[in-house]
């Protein structure tokens, strides 16, 4: 699968993954259509629909300002979010879910 550095430095694979899990993170009721995928992504794009205004949490640069830059660096921050998509990943090959974009 490709990998693109986005504008903020994380090395997305544009897979789509974390946005059909949303169930696994705690704000899940607020975004959770009731499958488990977001009710702000579109499955013909495999993108965000409100990608500039999407939550905080899914903003891993805003995040990482707000609640981590005086606990860890940038790219250890990196490192730790994309062990998070490797599980993440791993999980919805395991549940058959993995159609594969996006965060
Ligand atoms: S990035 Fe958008 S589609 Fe993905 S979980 Fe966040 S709000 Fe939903
Ligand atoms: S799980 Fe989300 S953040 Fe991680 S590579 Fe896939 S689309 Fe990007």
């Amino acid at each position: 699968m490709e990998i693109f550095l986005r504008e903020d430095g994380f090395p997305c694979a544009a897979c789509g993954v974390c946005c059909r899990r949303v169930h696994t993170v705690n704000f899940e009721h607020t975004l959770n259509r009731g499958d488990g995928v977001c009710i702000n992504f579109v499955e013909e794009t495999n993108k965000c629909s409100i990608y500039a205004q999407r939550p905080e949490f899914c903003n891993i640069a805003a995040y990482y300002d707000r609640h981590y830059a005086e606990v860890m660096s940038w790219s250890a921050f990196v490192q730790l979010n994309l062990q998070v998509c490797e599980m993440l990943k791993k999980q919805a090959m395991e549940n058959g879910v993995d159609k594969g974009t996006h965060r």
